[in-house]
């Protein structure tokens, strides 16, 4: 049996093939937790004591990441973390998500505040998906700008400083691309691991995973007995973004390391890009209030249409 490389003293379980390594458990638990810790202060998310929520889906990746920022925070006696959940309202799949949840902030002592879409919209997603069938947009669409708000109030009502995605480095090449193939490429520079408002509109958004392997988060949550969702969402239409998955997998097998390097050059194309961007102008939404570029916002748009 192959030996640790960093202990050197118990059984490998583990070859990290982009850096050689032969990993036990403890020491690859150890390294993604360490890796964590660097992308916080290499892109300073993080004040010493600042309010961050968490949000948790009740996937492997968001879970991990409670976990292993309830473990960082102990060491920083004025920050406070807390968990924040959106309940799109998907009958059968986010109430399962909701209950694993709840047991890991039971068990971290974690608090755990939960919005609904129907509190917020008056629709569950259900709703909207039967409501606009046959319409051109996938319930994707809908969810994910719905998402995204119900996100900054559940942030809001917590007082957080700081809201902490679990976005991995497979979902960031892949989101880049994605954009790119897409013909968006602005979008594509736009977002990265730190998203900061010029102005206080929106409470900034982190992603401490950014450095992390989707497949090492998996094992970080065998390892650690982590229980999580495994099954995916039923509306979850991401036939375009699996072939970009499959590509860049099959990329990284016969090419190790070659995610980190496609991650290295997109931050580089948006440091050359943020230097010579346009800013985005926002203004307040004209029913809301909330921050847009257009006239309405988003949301409304979907909210007129469902009700109209
Ligand atoms: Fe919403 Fe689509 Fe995610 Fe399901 S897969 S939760 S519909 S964004
Ligand atoms: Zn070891
Ligand atoms: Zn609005």
């Amino acid at each position: 049996m192959l030996k640790c490389s960093i202990c050197e003293k118990r059984d490998a379980f583990y070859i990290r093939r982009y850096s050689g390594e032969k990993l036990c458990q403890r020491c690859f638990a150890r390294s993604i937790e360490n890796k964590v810790r660097a992308t916080i202060s290499k892109y300073q998310m993080f004040k010493f004591n600042d309010r961050i929520a968490v949000a948790v889906s009740g996937g492997k990746d968001s879970l991990n990441l409670l976990h292993i920022l309830s473990k960082i925070e102990k060491e920083y006696p004025e920050a406070s973390l807390c968990a924040i959940t959106v309940d799109e309202g998907i009958k059968g799949y986010r109430d399962e998500a909701l209950k694993i949840v709840a047991e890991n902030c039971e068990t971290l002592g974690v608090e755990h505040t939960i919005v609904s879409f129907k509190e917020i919209y008056g629709y569950t997603l259900d709703e909207i998906v039967k409501m606009t069938e046959g319409k051109n947009l996938t319930p994707c669409a809908y969810c994910g700008v719905l998402r995204r708000r119900a996100l900054n109030i559940a942030a809001k009502r917590v007082s957080a400083d700081k809201i902490a995605t679990a976005h991995t480095l497979d979902d960031e090449i892949q989101t880049f691309l994605l954009n790119m193939l897409h013909g968006d490429p602005l979008r594509a520079i736009r977002s990265g691991p730190v998203f900061k408002s010029e102005n206080s509109w929106f409470i900034p958004r982190v992603k401490p995973f950014c450095e992390v392997l989707e497949r090492e988060s998996i094992l970080y949550a065998y390892v650690n007995d982590i229980e999580f969702q495994e099954e995916s969402c039923p509306y979850a239409s991401e036939a375009f973004r699996n072939d970009v998955r499959v590509y860049l997998n099959r990329m990284e097998e016969k090419h190790p390391g070659i995610k980190y390097t496609l991650f290295r050059s997109i931050e580089r194309i948006r440091k050359a890009a943020s230097d010579n961007s346009e800013k985005i102008h926002l203004r307040r939404c004209k029913i809301c209030g909330e921050p847009t570029t257009d006239v309405i916002c988003q949301v409304c748009k979907i909210l007129n249409e469902l009700r109209y």
